[in-house]
């Protein structure tokens, strides 16, 4: 059986795109003019950008903040704020609007899911356990990597476990891609986002799910990453927009591998952020991808990346085995990365050793 993949149906792409939001709302809010709940990345709230976010009186924008990943305890609080705006309007919102980087689309994703399906958004992580339809959701990144654009699931930190929401209904149902908006992400982040675009791309061509579709699209977003990391091309905020894309269609197709089942387990426990800690794991992982690991060190050195090193050098037993609990739940990652006896090579033990090295 093939699977029936799902995709983004609508998306605008190019420069000053973003001024095209506002007429593509309109044409969703019906009659009544329902509202719309804008979910928008805190950096931009004394920016140019606020002023020109296409909010009418009974909208809702709620300043997201990103400081720490998302977690479901802060989807179950945006989602509760925006179902008090629709009692205060009359009616149900129109659709939610993410504006900011892989973490606010995941929770712009996750508040669309949560306010259509009952609970807390932690009874939904996992593989296909949601059961109705999300409101209508646009994306809108101002940072390119994660690919979360394009993503079937919502990364969240949950009581127990950091685990998406995975399902058809998560996929956004328009984009707006803009390079504009990227243009003045700090380097440094910028490197690391991008970077794991780039690491999407290894992990899904060195493994055993990579099929024509995926190989098209990471061959493609590598060869991207790798001239705006290296060459500096002229357009480089639309190519790594675009790698982002591709990067994500990819592992959308495919999977992830070692490095981001490991990154998970640091990021459960330390808290430390997708990109640099996905950056931190990679370069121990020479042995399981020798030329992406290579050229990672070739760009890090170019953009003079230092990475924190010493993590886990002074913590307790109980929270690295935490940590290789969190790794080992990601069982597709490692399938895909080391075939069906996984479990034999990567074993508790081995996983232990690489986190102990970090
Ligand atoms: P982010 O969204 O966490 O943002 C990182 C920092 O950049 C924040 O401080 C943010 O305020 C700032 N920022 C964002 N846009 C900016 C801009 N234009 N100018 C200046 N600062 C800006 O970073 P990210 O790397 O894009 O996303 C990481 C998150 O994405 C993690 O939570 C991860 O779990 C998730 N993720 C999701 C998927 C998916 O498929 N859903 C895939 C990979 C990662
Ligand atoms: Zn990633």
């Amino acid at each position: 059986m093939y699977r029936n993949f799902k995709m983004v149906p609508r998306l605008v792409f190019g420069r000053g795109a973003f001024n095209q939001l506002g007429k593509i709302l309109e044409d969703r809010r019906g009659p009544q003019g329902s509202a719309m709940i804008f979910l928008v990345d805190d950096v931009f709230k004394t920016g140019a950008l606020a002023g020109r976010i296409p909010a009418g009186p009974r909208d809702l924008t709620l300043w997201v903040n990103v400081d720490d990943e998302p977690k479901t305890a802060y989807v179950d609080h945006l989602t509760e704020l925006a179902r008090q705006n629709a009692e205060r309007t009359g009616g149900a919102p129109a659709g939610v609007v993410g504006i900011g980087g892989g973490s606010t689309l995941d929770l712009a994703k996750a508040v669309s899911l949560m306010l259509t399906n009952r609970g807390s958004s932690a009874d939904y992580q996992g593989w296909d356990l949601i059961q109705n339809p999300a409101v209508y959701h646009v994306g809108v990144p101002t940072l390119s990597g994660t690919g979360a654009e394009v993503s079937r699931t919502t990364v969240l930190t949950g009581p127990e476990k950091k685990l998406g929401i995975n399902s058809d209904f998560t996929v956004f149902d328009q984009l707006v891609l803009d390079p504009e908006l990227i243009a003045d992400v700090p380097a440094t982040q910028r490197f690391y986002t991008g970077m794991d675009c780039y690491i999407h791309c290894v992990e899904s061509l060195a493994g055993n799910f990579c099929n024509p579709f995926s190989r098209a699209c990471a061959e493609k977003a590598l060869d991207l990453c790798k001239s705006v990391f290296l060459d500096e091309p002229a357009d480089r905020d639309a190519d790594l927009m675009m790698a982002s894309f591709l990067g994500g269609l990819s592992i959308a197709w495919s999977q992830v591998g070692i490095c981001h089942a490991l990154s998970y387990g640091l990021s459960f426990e330390l808290g430390l952020h997708h990109g640099i800690g996905n950056c931190v794991v990679f370069d121990y992982l020479e042995a399981y991808y020798p030329e992406g690991v290579a050229d990672f060190r070739r760009m890090q050195a170019k953009h003079g990346v230092e990475l924190p090193r010493r993590l886990t050098a002074d913590l307790a037993d109980a929270r690295i085995e935490r940590m290789v609990d969190v790794a080992l739940v990601l069982e597709p990652l490692w399938e895909h990365a080391l075939g069906s006896g996984w479990q034999s090579v990567m074993t508790r033990e081995k996983i232990r050793e690489l986190y102990l090295r970090m």
